[in-house]
Formats: C-alpha cells, sequence, structure tokens
C-alpha cells in the first residue's frame, strides 16, 4: 500500500518506530480475542499489529481517503468511517470490556478521552498518545502548577498511568511536540460524591475557571456568592482556599453540596 500525504486537518502524523508499536500493544495487555477499538488507524502501523495479535479489532478512520486504503489493504477490516467524537458507541462496540488502543490526532484526543471515559462498562482499559503537555496535565496530582479541570475529571473515572515518551522522530511528519502515552483503567463506579459525574465535572471547572483566585471567588463566577458560600460550607472547605489545592474528595463534597443546594436533580 502506499502511503498517503499526511493531512494536517485530521491531525495526522504516522507512527514509524517499531519499538513503540510493540510497547503500545504491551500495555495495552492485548491477548488473542480481546475486543478491541482503534480509533484513528490511519495507513496501519498499529492495526497491523494488532491484526497480528488475532484480536477482534473495530477501528474508527475519519478520513474517507485513508478508510479506503485501509478497506483495500484488509477488506475484512470492521471499520467505520466516521468521527470519533460523534461516533454512536453502542453501534461501533456493543457490549462490555473493550480495550482501546489509538495515536490520536492531538487536536481532537482530550475530547475524544472524556467520551471514552464516560463509559466503563464498554471500554475498560485504554491505551491512548497524548501530546506531552496534555498527558502532564491529564497525570497532575493537587497542589501542583499542572493540575486543572481535567486533571481531576479524568481521575475521578480512571487510573492513569504513563507508559512512555517519543521524541518527534517517531513520526512522519515529525510533530513539533514531544508524545506521551498513558494507560487509563476505567474505574467502574467512579465516586462523584453521589451526584452525576456532570454536575461533578460543573462544579470542578468552575473550581478552576479564575485560577490563583479564592474557591469562593471563582465559584461565584457561575452561582450568586451566597450559594456558593453555602455550597463551601455544607461541603465543610475553607471558601478562601484556592481551587488548585483540591483533591477528590474535596471535590465530591462541593459537588455533592450544590446538587443538595441547588435541589439539582442527582443524576
Ligand atoms: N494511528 C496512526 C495514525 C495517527 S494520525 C499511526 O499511528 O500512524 C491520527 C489519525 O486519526 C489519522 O489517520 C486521522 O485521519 C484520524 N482522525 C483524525 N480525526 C479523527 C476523528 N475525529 N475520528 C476518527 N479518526 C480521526
Amino acid at each position: 500500500m502506499k502511503t498517503p500525504v499526511a493531512k494536517k486537518r485530521f491531525g495526522q502524523n504516522f507512527l514509524c518506530e517499531p519499538t513503540a508499536i510493540d510497547r503500545i500493544l504491551y500495555a495495552a495487555e492485548i491477548r488473542e480475542g480481546d475486543r478491541v477499538l482503534e480509533i484513528g488507524p490511519g495507513p496501519g502501523a498499529l492495526t497491523s499489529a494488532l491484526r497480528i495479535a488475532r484480536v477482534e479489532l473495530t477501528a474508527i478512520e475519519l478520513d474517507r481517503e485513508m478508510a479506503a486504503l485501509l478497506r483495500e489493504r484488509w477488506p475484512d477490516l470492521r471499520l467505520f468511517q466516521e468521527d470519533a467524537m460523534k461516533a454512536d458507541y453502542e453501534a461501533v462496540c456493543p457490549g462490555e470490556g473493550w480495550k482501546v488502543v489509538a495515536n490520536l490526532p492531538y487536536n481532537v484526543a482530550v475530547h475524544i478521552l472524556l467520551r471514552l471515559l464516560d463509559e466503563p462498562a464498554r471500554f475498560r482499559s485504554l491505551v491512548l498518545m497524548f501530546q506531552k503537555e496534555v498527558a502532564d496535565r491529564i497525570l497532575a496530582e493537587p497542589g501542583e502548577e499542572e493540575c486543572g479541570s481535567l486533571s481531576i475529571q479524568v481521575q475521578a473515572r480512571a487510573k492513569v498511568r504513563r507508559v512512555f515518551t517519543l521524541g518527534p522522530g517517531a513520526f512522519k511528519p515529525a510533530p513539533k511536540v514531544d508524545s506521551t502515552v498513558l494507560r487509563f483503567d476505567l474505574l467502574p463506579n467512579p465516586d462523584f460524591g453521589g451526584v452525576s459525574g456532570k454536575a461533578f465535572d460543573h462544579i470542578v471547572r468552575l473550581s478552576f475557571a479564575q485560577r490563583r483566585k479564592t474557591l469562593l471567588n471563582t465559584l461565584s463566577s457561575g452561582m450568586e456568592r451566597e450559594l456558593a458560600a453555602k455550597v463551601c460550607a455544607d461541603a465543610g472547605i475553607d471558601p478562601q482556599i484556592r481551587g488548585e489545592k483540591l483533591g477528590q474528595p474535596e471535590f465530591r463534597r462541593l459537588a455533592a453540596a450544590w446538587v443538595a443546594a441547588t435541589e439539582q436533580s442527582p443524576h
């Protein structure tokens, strides 16, 4: 198969480092017969390795030209030419226990990650490539400079670990930045403090909306100041603390207090 010209608008940087492909498969603990979803196979470097590993493979590729080439190369590949941000995953990967492997386009990686994390029964584990700076934000712990709403939202839903980091030379064309592969093990029953993930995310985002401000001030950017004060008090959290200092238990309490105070439906 001839390798097509990489298209910028689809975030195409093709992996061309065989050891990286092996390490991704190893990190994903791929076993014969596993149900595996690959997102953005491109010219098929990972796809080829996954087929050799004899998994039950499904792929989603947005680029029509790339999808046509993949079909030509592997007529029996279960392939959806679709946008992974909008895909109906019940149709693409029905049932439970899927492993996801992807070298994602950087411009959509976070969006796709957040969608996958919301289906912990369907998706068991994810091994995904990110721009290193984004991976660092995902992994950051409370109190660290890079810690933000993304870190908190992701860590509430999955155990995350860094697998390895690659320089630009592992890809064609070479991106401008380093890339990091992360593994996510989805928590079967994420604890959002008894409220929905959506309510939890709302409070987390508000808490980080105005960095370096007090929790009271940043929460007040999205609700009445009086309500923000009540939510902090009910959650037992000092309203003068900075949002960046809070960890999962505090966000769970804030989310629960906010839902109780506003009588939002908890789910
Ligand atoms: N996995 C391949 C290609 C990486 S480039 C490799 O490692 O070599 C990213 C791939 O994702 C491209 O093939 C691109 O066309 C595809 N892509 C981009 N946006 C997408 C989306 N929203 N949904 C599905 N695939 C997408």
